[in-house]
């Protein structure tokens, strides 16, 4: 099923692609088939505004606009880029602070070559005005030292703030870069990096591991009704959802357009459908009122299936057993959970590759 609807849904983008173009009088390349194919699915808010604000103003967009809206929302070498300047920096700072260290070091070694030649004098020192200006050239090499290891101190002082500072941006990206901007919830890159590794531990540690596959029933119906913009409030309401009903460990991802998929390690089959039922059950309870008009759009359902892990299992056949058990979800009705255990489910392993 995945497979199929993947094709449809992405046919549609990809036709409004090519109108878009059209429209616009645009060269077709890739990477303004790729803009306007974000566009049409909708997933990139920051890019559809850009998109949009110069579409209300203007009536069409150019080359150069597109290519300007490309670079900053799509550009691969965006994060990347971020990245470089972060770490740039960073070895900035560690430079200045070795250098800082070396300063350091030569002023105590000179401070030290001070007090040998002190102590050698003092052994042969007869005059009282000898020992006043002696004692006077060491307090003024004390000073001296004091003072540079003040300003030592304060340097680390702003270094260590502006390394903080740099942790933080490098934070930043990496969440960003892992996360799915409209529900905040983790993005399919982050989902695939995860199962990888849970499917690993779990191999190694036999200790159980499930997944859940959901995806809203008859959605393209209502954002046809509704509108795209209500609909992508409904995948926030799920997303919601989601994030109440799972633990601290458990990952929950956007997977696809309105498909979530959450891990739950350390979770039996029957544990996880519980789970899937308090997500299915929250989903339900909510009734949907437009913000801007108050109108009540009545409510949706989300159709969740489920799979465990087995000793022989890869990500892909994890994912294609809970595939399997979400299509029999939707044979048997939609608003309903289904396990690769359940008979309808296991009736129908043909599907499983
Ligand atoms: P089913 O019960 O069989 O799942 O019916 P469905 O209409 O939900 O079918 P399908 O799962 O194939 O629908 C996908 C639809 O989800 C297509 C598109 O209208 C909508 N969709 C996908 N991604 C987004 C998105 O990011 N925002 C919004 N608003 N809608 C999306
Ligand atoms: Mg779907
Ligand atoms: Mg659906």
């Amino acid at each position: 099923m995945a497979q199929e609807d993947d094709h449809k849904r992405t046919i549609v983008y990809g036709d409004a692609a090519l109108k878009y173009i059209r429209k616009n009088i645009l060269p077709a390349y890739p990477r303004f088939y790729e803009l306007w194919y974000t566009y049409a699915a909708g997933f990139n808010h920051s890019l559809n505004r850009a998109v949009n604000e110069i579409v209300g103003a203007k009536g069409t967009v150019t080359t150069e606009q597109l290519q300007q809206i490309y670079n900053s929302f799509l550009s691969p070498t965006k994060l990347g880029d971020r990245i470089d300047e972060v770490g740039e920096k960073i070895s900035d700072e560690i430079r200045d602070m070795v250098d800082m260290l070396g300063q350091s070091v030569e002023s105590v070694s000179e401070y030290g070559q001070s007090l040998e030649g002190a102590q050698a004098q003092l052994e042969t020192l007869q005059d009282p005005q000898q020992l006043k200006q002696l004692v006077a050239h060491l307090l003024l090499a004390t000073r001296n030292t004091a003072g540079s290891n003040r300003q030592l101190e304060g340097q680390l002082i702003e270094s260590r703030r502006q390394i903080e500072e740099l942790q933080e941006s490098l934070e930043a990206i990496r969440y960003e870069s892992l996360t799915d901007e409209l529900t905040t919830l983790s993005n399919r890159r982050h989902f695939d990096h995860t199962i990888e590794r849970m499917v690993k531990d779990a191999s190694q540690s036999q200790e159980p591991l499930s997944l859940l596959l959901t995806d809203i029933d008859h959605f393209k119906k209502f954002n046809d009704t509704f509108g795209h913009q209500t609909g992508d409030q409904v995948l926030r309401l799920v997303a919601l959802a989601v994030k109440q009903n799972v633990k601290d460990h458990d990952v929950a991802c956007r997977y696809g357009g309105e498909e979530f998929a959450i891990l739950l390690p350390h979770t039996s089959l029957r544990q996880a459908v519980t789970v899937a039922e308090h997500i299915r059950r929250a989903v339900l309870s909510k009734e949907l009122v437009k913000r801007s008009t108050g109108e009540n759009l009545g409510r949706i359902t989300i159709s969740i299936g489920v799979s465990t892990f087995r000793g022989d299992d890869t990500p892909q056949s994890m994912i294609a057993r809970a595939d399997t058990a979400l299509y029999a979800a939707k044979g048997a009705g939609r608003n309903l959970v289904r396990c690769e255990t359940d008979p309808d489910v296991e009736a129908d392993d043909t599907r499983v590759a």
